[in-house]
């Protein structure tokens, strides 16, 4: 039996009270079927509530097979709902998009229940309400018999030792209302106690006992049974696995706002990731290109007045430290013609080219030949100035050619030396076997490549200038140790100048650039965060009587937050999934845009940037939907299933 003593209920509101119910004591007897009774308005609902285990703020004793339940512990009357109570309402609550078993399912996800059982019990409560060949129609498709049916199931499948159904027949006509009760009254067996309110005296008259309430007093209960049962009590258990089946069936029923708010939301993370990207891309850029041009490994060590020499035992110094891989001698001189026997019908047989500078073998493309020993009077030359001496560039190789350097003789006459070609080398190409178009990359003589033997010769040859220990071009292994030769080569006094130190002033620029790009990026997150946070707060008012519903079928509030803030993290992955494969496709296309233009990826998307944007994005739902979740898990089950 389920016996209620002295209980009192006021509602307040600001400065009035209502007392609902006064002083109420009233039995349900088990095995037995109740009928309460009392005009609209009379406390009815106010009690089943509490009998229900959804409302705790009353006086007085609930108590159930001598048991009272304890008013102190939040967590009991979750387990109390979830053990002993079935609900049905007068308006179903059954989520509409969800099929028949979903809806059933609802009901006894929170009880620890291996899936076979669950699925067991669920056909088996199905043929109880008739409703077999129903289990995967969509609820709102039923009609509103079938759909107390649905509800009525979904009480019964965790077999409860209560029923409590408030006004379960109010929306329907009498035939059907008929058949609801009598579904009804078949449960009370096994010594289950059923409470039916109900307006309609026959309802009333069918059910075991009727009891009646006035303006929140009782004037009629069914008598005392001393009846006792044993009860089980299952501990909740509302697992992670299973709120995420929740939360996939909620995103899924949504799916196209969360689609929409997802893609929205994507912007922000699209921005993040290319403006990070694109900051990396185009420095790579830069540094590739500056690399190209000029070795970022190289310091070039002068005097700053050029009749001074730099000192050996500073050469030596240099050439111990461990940071410096080699230190060569340069000779700064230019090479202005080469000249060669044959003349070309229309062609000049003398053709200048840029500077003359050590072997650079590493950056030569040779496309036929060899590269030049430095120890003999040989060189390579560029395709493009072979042409212009021969029409076959290979004809050139073996052959010697006439060179006239800058340099002057004791005669004042131009250094003339005669040298063998012994390779003909292409355009430099990049990594992908493409050539540059664009860039100063004649600048540092790349086009043109002579070997030590032949600069010593023109050094020889010229007179009054001797370039030794005058320049020393110093190779690190890294570029930050070609910094700090540089600063030591000036702390000594002499004129110094490192790539490196460019490349970090560039470095330099383009941290700020990214900073304030990142921060854009960041601020678009942020905005979509809150975009998902109302987006959910949306949701959870909309959803105010389903959390109410889950409530009621004994679920936590932390099976509830869970859900919403489960839901909102998910929203977030999509976005930042959505926005990975955005920004991946426009990586795509404006890298595919802009090779021809810079022959350089300039969008380069590092993989832990899409893991940091997956992240920042599950955070930015994590954030978005805390507030909602937390709204969602403190709705008031007794209010948010009101209907007036
Ligand atoms: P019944 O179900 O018998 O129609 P209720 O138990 O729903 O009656 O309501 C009893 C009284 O309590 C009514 O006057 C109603 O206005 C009041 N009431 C019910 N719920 C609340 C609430 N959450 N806040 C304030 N008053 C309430
Ligand atoms: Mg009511």
């Amino acid at each position: 039996m389920l016996s209620v003593h002295n209980l009192n209920k006021t509602y307040y509101f600001g400065k009035n009270e209502e007392q609902v119910l006064k002083d109420v004591s009233i039995n349900f007897p088990s095995g037995k079927a109740t009928a309460l009774l009392g005009p609209s308005g009379s406390g009815k609902s106010t009690l089943l509530n509490i009998i229900g285990g959804l409302d705790n703020a009353y006086e007085g004793e609930v108590c159930l097979f001598g048991q009272c339940l304890n008013r102190k512990n939040m967590k009991f009357y979750d387990s109390y709902r979830l053990n002993q109570i079935g609900f049905v309402f007068q308006s179903f609550y059954l989520l509409e998009q969800q099929t028949v078993y979903e809806n059933i399912r609802l009901g006894l996800m929170p009880l620890k229940l291996s899936a076979q059982e669950t699925q067991a019990r669920i056909e088996a409560v199905l043929q109880q309400v008739d409703l077999s060949d129903f289990a995967q129609v969509r609820a709102n498709l039923l009609s509103g018999g079938q759909k107390q049916r649905v509800a009525i199931a979904r009480a019964l499948v965790k077999n409860p030792t209560i029923i409590i159904a408030d006004e379960p027949t109010g929306a329907l006509d009498g035939e059907t209302a008929a058949q609801i009760l009598s579904l009804l009254l078949s449960f009370k067996e096994d010594g289950k106690i059923v409470i039916i309110v109900t307006h309609d005296e026959d309802i009333a008259k069918q059910c075991d006992y009727i009891a009646r309430i006035q303006d929140g007093q009782i004037l009629q209960s069914p008598p005392d049974d001393q009846l006792t049962k044993q009860l089980t009590w299952k501990k909740p258990q509302f697992s992670w696995g299973r709120s995420g089946v929740l939360i996939g069936r909620n995103l899924w029923q949504r799916k196209t706002r969360n689609a929409v708010m997802a893609g929205f939301a994507s912007i922000g993370i699209v921005s993040l990731i290319l403006t990070t990207s694109l900051g990396v891309g185009a420095q790579l850029y830069l540094e590739n290109q500056v690399d190209r041009e000029f070795n970022p490994k190289e310091v070039v060590i002068t005097t700053t007045d050029r009749s001074e020499k730099i000192d050996a035992n500073f050469i030596n110094e240099l050439q111990a430290d461990e940071r410096v891989e080699r230190v060569e001698t340069a000779y700064p001189i230019i090479l202005t013609q080469v000249m060669y026997e044959e003349v070309l019908a229309g062609g000049s047989p003398v053709i200048s080219v840029p500077e003359l500078t050590a072997n650079q073998a590493e950056r030569m493309n040779i496309i036929s030949g060899e590269l030049p020993a430095s120890d003999q009077l040989e060189l390579a030359l560029q395709e493009d100035y072979a042409l212009k001496l021969v029409e076959d560039p290979e004809t050139l190789l073996g052959k010697t050619v006439t060179l006239m350097a800058s340099g002057y003789r004791e005669d004042a006459q131009p250094v003339q030396i005669e040298a063998v070609v012994t390779g003909i080398f292409g355009e430099p190409k990049d990594e992908n076997g493409r050539s540059f178009d664009s860039g100063p990359r004649s600048a540092n003589g790349v086009n043109y490549v002579t070997s030590l033997a032949l600069n010593q010769e023109i050094i020889d040859q010229s007179s009054g200038v001797d370039n030794e220990e005058l320049e020393y071009r110093v190779y690190t292994a890294e570029i930050d140790p070609a910094k700090e030769i540089a600063a030591l080569a000036r702390d000594e006094g002499y004129r110094a100048v490192a790539v490196a130190d460019v490349i970090g002033t560039i470095n330099q620029l383009f941290d700020g650039i990214r900073i304030v790009l990142t921060s854009i990026g960041f601020i678009s997150v942020f905005v979509a965060g809150m975009m998902i946070g109302i987006v959910m707060y949306i949701s959870v008012i909309e959803r105010t009587t389903e959390i109410g519903l889950m409530r009621a079928l004994g679920y936590r509030r932390f099976d509830i937050g869970r859900i919403f803030l489960g839901e909102s993290v998910a929203i977030g992955f999509i976005t930042g999934f959505a926005g990975c494969l955005v920004a991946y496709l426009l990586s795509f296309g404006l890298n595919v845009g802009f090779y021809d233009l810079i022959g350089f990826n300039i969008v380069q998307i590092p993989w832990t940037s899409f893991a940091g944007a997956l992240l920042i994005a599950m955070t930015m739902g994590l954030l978005g939907g805390i507030i909602p979740a937390i709204i969602a898990a403190r709705k008031d089950p007794v209010i948010a299933l009101r209907t007036e």
